[in-house]
């Protein structure tokens, strides 16, 4: 059963006191408020950094509206991805799913470009 729509819908949470931006918290890391509201991503991001053993594939990415999360890279090999590429979300997941979302590099065919 495909729920495309929804799927591709990440949603994270902003601080109800001081508006910090946050993913999968239970409290504000800045000002200690357990009271957010739910905000709906964009779905772009930079990536940061890798996380764990490189054929994981998985990578932190500072998403635009302020917040880093866990996600794993489809449509490419690793050394293909570097620190600071654009990336774009293609699945998310439910907050309460252990998975990890999903995002492509939103602009594969420029840094193959640089190859050739
Ligand atoms: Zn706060």
């Amino acid at each position: 059963m495909l729920q495309t729509d929804t799927r591709r819908e990440l949603f994270f949470q902003r601080c109800l006191w001081c508006g910090t931006p946050a993913y999968r918290r239970s409290f504000c890391r800045v000002c200690g408020a357990m009271a957010f509201h739910r905000e709906r991503s964009a779905g772009t991001g930079v990536v940061v950094r890798r996380n764990g053993h490189a054929q994981h594939n998985t990578w932190f990415v500072a998403m635009d509206e302020g917040f880093n999360l866990l996600c794993q890279v489809a449509g490419t090999s690793p050394v293909v991805v570097a620190v600071g590429a654009r990336v774009t979300l293609v699945r998310s997941v439910d907050p309460l799913d252990q998975g990890l979302p999903v995002v492509e590099l939103a602009h594969p065919g420029a840094l193959l470009e640089r190859w050739t």
